[in-house]
């Protein structure tokens, strides 16, 4: 027996989550249930969170947490209880299947089987944002080693246990050298320790524009949370409907399962909305939990329904279905169908050991860190890079010198083009003339000299090589 904890959620969340555990429950999942309340009443309550501190209680120590999709309010001020809810606890790897049911279920691509396996933490989604000077904004993208090797070795695993061939890693690692460099350089140390299976890396851009066009050369797919975030919903929505998907949120210790579509209020309460999103989620839970068989079950009746043409409003095509049913009707035939497999849809065997066991995240010796320069980055009105190049130089002290100026990221000075439109945010590179190494009392020096001069120093980046390796990028045109 497994105790999980259950929400409801807003909209058609209390209907699709009531068929997702007659079924589940049918079938013979062994789950004991803590009801919890998130979401819009908690919201509206004043709970800018969405959920009380009470529920994170439950959900800790319960570590399982199924969830009905919820409505945030309208209006600033309410935090995604989704977001917040990975980030708290930690639940780094969101997996997502799209799988077309083809001839059953309408879609342009009748082969497409694909697992997208989207980094849940860390990326741009770190919400580290400021107003810089009064014309840039910045928001950082960090990127860990941990974060990587994590959800990589999720996706390696999650092959492996699950008889998929493929991996493949989308990045944009021609522009990004560092972050989504590392990435790649991840993805790369990692297939070597999984020969079996095939490994590859397209470029996000032309990657996301063949798996809308040919989603069936992929198998599984691994990248980084904003690229993730977007490519899963044309996955899902090409391989049928949004509705369709269901959503795994993994960490070390908790784990979430949910649809990945919304609480679609326009059709709460009518008894019309499609729970295959959430009981494809609950099947993913019963997976995680160790109740294979169970999830087998639940997955192949689920099929054989598809199968029969018994479809709820959002799939039901004339000439393709049989019954048009409702959330409860649909229910009914899943239970109804438990036991059996589909015949023309391929039936699903969940091996044994269907639960991934991944080792925890070992620490790496650190390198050695030298400090090789620095970046101020400077607010400015002017418009002319020489001009600041001189006020640059005019600060400068003995031993370091000014080696270039960016803006927006592209080279200005030395030679830089008139053509170039150049911002209030200028970016000034200091380097070591003698040697390599800076230290950091001449970066304050430097600051302080800029402070007497009225320079208007808004940041200062530091310049370091790792074991001898560069840790920053050069200018676009350096
Ligand atoms: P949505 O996914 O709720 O609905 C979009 C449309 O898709 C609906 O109008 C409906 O026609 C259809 N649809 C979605 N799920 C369906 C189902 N199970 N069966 C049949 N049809 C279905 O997206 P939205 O309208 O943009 O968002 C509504 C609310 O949901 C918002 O408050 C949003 O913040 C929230 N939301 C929550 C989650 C979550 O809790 N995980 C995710 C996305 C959006």
């Amino acid at each position: 027996m497994t105790r999980i904890t259950v929400a409801k959620g807003d909209g058609i969340g209390p209907e699709i989550m009531d068929a997702t555990l007659k079924i589940i429950k049918a079938a013979g999942a062994k789950i004991e249930i803590d009801e919890i309340e998130v979401g819009e009443k908690v919201y509206l309550s004043g709970n800018t969170s969405g959920i009380a501190n009470e529920s994170w209680d439950i959900i800790r120590r319960n570590k399982i947490f199924l969830k009905a999709p919820i409505t945030t309010p309208q209006g600033g001020g309410y935090k995604s209880l989704n977001v917040t809810t990975r980030k708290f606890l930690g639940l780094y790897s969101n997996v997502r299947p799209c799988m077309s049911l083809h001839p059953f279920v309408e879609t342009k691509h009748p082969n497409m089987d694909i697992v997208i396996v989207r980094e849940n933490e860390e990326d741009l989604y770190a919400g580290i944002e400021h107003q810089q000077t009064d014309e840039v904004v910045q928001c950082l993208k960090l990127i860990s080693r941990p974060g990587c090797e994590k959800i990589i070795r999720y996706a390696f695993e999650y092959a492996k246990v699950y008889g998929r061939k493929k991996v493949t890693c989308f990045t944009k690692d021609n522009i990004m050298k560092q972050t989504d460099g590392l990435f790649h350089e991840i993805f790369d140390e990692i297939a070597l320790e999984y020969p079996e299976i095939e490994n590859e890396h397209w470029i996000i851009d032309i990657g996301a524009a063949k798996m809308a066009d040919t989603p069936e050369i992929f198998d599984v797919i691994v990248t980084l949370n904003l690229y993730g975030d977007v490519i899963s919903d044309i996955a899902a929505q090409i391989a049928g409907s949004v509705g369709l998907a269901g959503s795994a949120n993994i960490g070390e210790e908790c784990a979430m399962f949910e649809a990945i579509h919304g609480s679609a209020p326009r059709r709460a309460g009518q008894n019309m909305a499609n729970p295959s999103g959430l009981l494809e989620g609950a099947v993913m839970m019963l997976n995680h939990i160790g109740q294979t068989e169970v999830a087998e079950k639940v997955q192949n009746a689920w099929l054989k329904t598809i199968e029969d043409g018994i479809h709820t409003y959002d799939i039901y095509k004339e000439n393709i279905s049989k019954v048009k049913v409702g959330t409860k009707e649909f229910a009914e035939a899943v239970i109804e169908n438990l036991g059996q497999k589909p015949s023309i849809l391929k039936v699903v065997n969940f091996s044994k050991d269907a639960v991934l066991t991944l080792p925890k995240y070992e620490k790496k010796t650190p390198k050695n860190k030298e400090l090789v320069g620095v970046d101020l980055f400077v607010h400015w009105n002017g418009t002319n890079p020489d001009e600041i190049a001189e006020i640059l130089q005019s600060i400068n002290t003995e031993n370091k010198e000014l080696t270039m100026i960016t803006n927006r990221g592209i080279k200005v000075w030395p030679e830089g083009f008139n053509e170039t439109y150049c911002t209030d945010h200028w970016r000034c590179r200091f380097k070591p003339t003698n040697g390599k190494i800076m230290f950091k009392n001449q970066i304050i020096t430097l600051l302080t000299r800029a402070l007497e001069a009225k320079i208007d120093v808004i940041k200062t980046e530091n310049l370091y090589e790792f074991d001898g390796k560069s840790g920053y990028s050069l200018g676009q045109g350096q």
